[in-house]
């Protein structure tokens, strides 16, 4: 699909790519000569700083197969795999443009860095067990010549689920999934919980369950910078830079319905640089959308969402930043080295974070309570008023614990069903969407940059089918419903 795509739009592009690497509109021998140009009229200056050349090694290439927009673990890893996948190494080039590169406030880095297997979808479960399978071969995966292994702190411990009588049937059913896809749960009553647990209040708790292997939590930076390592080492370019606008052109055609639709196709992304009022414009044939809690912004930008209501052309992509708290708190009475994550019926969570009795948790907000995402200030209050009283009420030794920090983050909230955005638009040809994870996008992204980048390449997806999460359920109002979302 990728080299149809090329064929279309970018014949003239790839004819020129045996010279090296594009960046800024120039050849590795044209850099060549032009350093040797400076030299010279260096030499013809001395000591003068002036240079009639500008440097323009920080600019993005002027064309480049694929654009991804947003350089956060879901783009990076899209990165990867169609760099890992390419038939012939060094066939497709391939772009990340991130805005900030010091990720303050990426998604990926402000996540607490869990993983587990326990979904009631079968398609997250298959997601989640190939992402252990990346995480316990980081260094087979990612490994670069002379850099050091990375370590990726990972912190291997069960997710403990609890579930009230109301929920304990679905809870059964979804260990029933989970076992056939190859996870190891396995179910708990109040009293095996108690005697495993004894820190645990059972009160009001049916069923519990538990998982005994592949779930944890990692250091998501870590995960993140040995991705980017490993992409400047498969020669993937990066630049600093927002994307504002998309340039593309338009074909009209009828549907077998007799329906008329406009199908677009995207041929430059511009980049606006940073401290700078001035855009890059990049030619591509294919545009990732990673742009996490922004990615219904970037839609946007290509004319997703923008037509008449009820059509597909309509259709929006609902992912929107939704702010999310995390508290860190001391206890010296609470729970040992022992305590897994635990999720309580109420919705509030928590797990240990290193070993000094320190713990993080919290709780996501009702609908009526979601706080203004203009801003990633923190609210003590949600912690005293609503996760606290929940918390104390499972754990009675939290009664006494002390709050030391906390943050925020956004969730790419996913406000159709919290489940992921994968696969090509129907109509806007070239986008490609890689968001919409919620709360599950850190621990799905190996998985789920594979799955795209298969889609991209070959036009269906080979490893997961991940058709439920395609753009299309939107329009015809298909949720893909998760039972097991934090
Ligand atoms: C508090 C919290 C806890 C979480 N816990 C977990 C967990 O335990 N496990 C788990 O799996 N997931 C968790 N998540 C969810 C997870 O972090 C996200 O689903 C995932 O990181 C999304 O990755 P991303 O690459 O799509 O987004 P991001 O990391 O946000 O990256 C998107 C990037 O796009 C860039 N961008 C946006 N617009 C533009 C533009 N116009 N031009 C250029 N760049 C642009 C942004 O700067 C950003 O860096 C948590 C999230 C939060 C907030």
């Amino acid at each position: 699909m990728l080299r149809r795509a090329l064929r279309l739009r970018l014949g003239q592009c790839l004819s020129g790519r045996g010279l090296g690497t594009y960046r800024g509109g120039s050849t590795l021998d044209c850099d060549g000569k032009v350093s040797k140009i400076k030299k010279k009229i260096q030499s013809i200056f001395p000591g003068r700083a002036w240079s009639p050349l500008y440097d323009t090694s920080h600019l993005p290439p002027e064309r480049s197969d694929v654009v991804i927009v947003g350089g956060g673990v879901l783009g990076l890893s899209v990165a990867y795999w169609l760099k890992r996948l390419e038939k012939q190494q060094g066939a497709i080039q391939v772009l990340v443009v991130e805005r900030d590169h010091t990720y303050a406030r990426a998604s990926t880095v402000l996540s607490v860095g869990g993983i587990r297997q326990q979904f009631s979808l079968p398609e997250n479960v298959q997601l989640s067990l190939f992402s252990a399978e990346f995480l316990r071969n980081i260094n087979e995966y990612l490994a670069v010549v002379d850099d050091p292994p990375l370590d990726l702190q990972f912190n291997p411990s069960g997710y403990l689920l609890l579930a009230s009588e109301e929920g304990a049937a679905i809870m059964e059913r979804n260990v029933k999934i989970q076992r056939q896809e190859g996870a190891k749960v396995c179910l708990m009553s109040p009293e095996q919980l108690q005697k495993k647990f004894p820190w645990i209040n059972t009160e009001g708790v049916a069923l519990a369950s538990y998982g005994l292997e592949n779930e944890g939590w990692f250091d998501p930076w870590c995960l993140l910078q040995g991705l980017r390592r490993k992409l400047q080492s498969m020669g993937v370019l990066f630049c600093q830079g927002e994307v504002t606008r998309f340039i593309s052109s338009s074909s009209h055609m009828e549907t077998a319905s007799g329906e008329q639709v406009t199908l677009k196709r995207i041929h430059e992304v511009h980049v606006k640089m940073d401290h700078s009022q001035e855009f890059q414009p990049v030619e591509c044939a294919l545009v990732v959308n990673a742009a996490g809690a922004w990615s219904g912004q970037i839609a946007e930008l290509a004319g997703i969402g923008t037509g008449p209501p009820g059509t597909m052309q309509g259709t929006k992509l609902p992912v929107e930043p939704r702010k999310r708290y995390v508290y860190l708190w001391h206890c010296p009475q609470g729970p040992g080295l022992e305590a897994p994550l635990v999720a309580d019926p109420s919705g509030a969570y928590f797990r240990r974070e290193g070993l000094g009795n320190n713990y993080l948790g919290s709780c996501s907000p009702t609908e009526e309570e979601e706080p203004d995402p203009g801003n990633l200030e923190v609210d003590y209050d949600f912690f005293q008023e609503k996760v606290w009283p929940r918390l104390a009420q499972r754990v009675p030794a939290f009664e006494t614990l002390k709050v030391r920090s906390a943050w925020a983050g956004y969730y790419d909230y996913n406000t159709f069903d919290q489940n992921g955005v994968v696969g090509p638009h129907p109509l806007v040809i070239n986008m490609y969407f890689a968001t919409g994870f919620s709360g599950h996008g850190l621990q799905q992204a190996p998985a789920v940059g594979r799955a795209v980048a298969e889609m991209m390449l070959e036009g269906h997806f080979q490893t997961i089918n991940l058709s439920p999460f395609l753009f299309g359920r939107f329009y015809f109002g298909e949720k893909a419903q998760e039972h097991c979302i934090l």
